[in-house]
């Protein structure tokens, strides 16, 4: 039956429900919609080298227009698209955007690459690899276009799952990026089974560091732990000069976050891309 057909039988059922779960059916069939609709779109935040201000990649970051609640943020949703079964499809209308939009950039010479944001079930998806690739062949793209940030904990979920896909991911030619760093888990011998190229250490440690003397002990020593393994270090949330030159100083190769630029459109990106270099 058809989305919309849905929505009605929801309303007449929503008063015999309690609120939440008429809620709860309510956005689960709108983000249906919206996954095969128009309703969602990608903004992308710069990352860029801290010595050279090279910009090395973007990150995409969802958003959903919902056409009664207004703009929703991925905090909005994404947790509500894993219970309902709907992260998949989302993650595949995700990766079919931003291999879109990198084709643009490389129309116009304005290519970087796109990390994308994968759950923990995108990691017991088996057709995700080929799903990957197919999205790639579609627009003649190849690995360099697209990254993958996964966060410790959704990999902490099924470490085994995690180890397979990032291992096929990595042969294919990707880059890996752990998320989140430092929210998650306090054993780190997790990451010397992994490909993982870059750590992004979690904004929360760094948006005090100037004023927080424990924050600033645990990023400089997540830069420090992240070296001796061969791995570089990204740190997001970052808003003042103040804190992008101690990270600068501690040895951090990259950073993101509003000092550097909001997360924007594609169309801002390529503006934003020709005035910055
Ligand atoms: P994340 O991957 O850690 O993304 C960084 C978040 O921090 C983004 O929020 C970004 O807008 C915000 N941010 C960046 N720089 C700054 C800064 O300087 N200061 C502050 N205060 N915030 C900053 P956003 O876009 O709301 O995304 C939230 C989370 O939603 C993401 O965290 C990611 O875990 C998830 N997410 C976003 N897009 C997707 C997606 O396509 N798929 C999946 N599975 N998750 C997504
Ligand atoms: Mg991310
Ligand atoms: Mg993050
Ligand atoms: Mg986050």
């Amino acid at each position: 039956y058809s989305a919309k057909c849905s929505a009605e039988k929801i309303a007449v059922y929503a008063g015999s429900l309690d609120s939440d779960n008429a809620q709860r059916l309510i956005l689960m069939t709108d983000l249906r919609r919206a996954i095969d609709g128009d309703e969602l779109f990608l903004l992308f935040q710069p990352k860029v080298k801290i010595r050279s201000r090279a910009i090395s990649g973007v990150e995409a970051l969802v958003r959903w227009k919902h056409p009664e609640q207004g703009l929703m943020s991925p905090n909005q949703f994404i947790n509500f698209a894993e219970r309902a079964g709907l992260i998949t499809r989302l993650t595949y209308w995700v990766l079919a955007a931003a291999v879109r939009e990198s084709h643009v950039w490389h129309g116009s010479g304005q290519a970087v690459p796109i990390a994308i944001n994968l759950s923990s079930h995108d990691l017991r998806d088996p057709q995700l690899m080929e799903h990957v690739l197919g999205s790639l062949e579609t627009w003649g793209g190849s690995p360099d276009w697209i990254q993958f940030e996964l966060t410790e904990s959704c990999i902490m979920d099924d470490l085994s799952a995690a180890q397979h896909v990032l291992m096929q991911l990595r042969e294919a030619g990707f880059k890996i990026f752990i998320d989140d760093f430092g929210t998650g888990y306090s054993s780190l011998s997790y990451l010397k089974r992994l490909p993982v190229d870059y750590i992004k250490i979690d904004q929360s440690f760094v948006m005090g560091l100037d004023e927080d003397a424990d924050s600033a002990a645990i990023v400089r020593s997540i830069i420090e732990l992240a070296h001796s393994l061969n791995i570089e270090v990204v740190a997001e949330g970052v808003e003042s000069k103040v804190v992008m030159d101690m990270l600068e100083r501690w040895g951090c190769e990259e950073v993101q976050g509003y000092c550097i630029s909001k997360p924007i459109s594609g169309h801002d990106f390529q503006s934003w891309n020709r005035a910055f270099v």
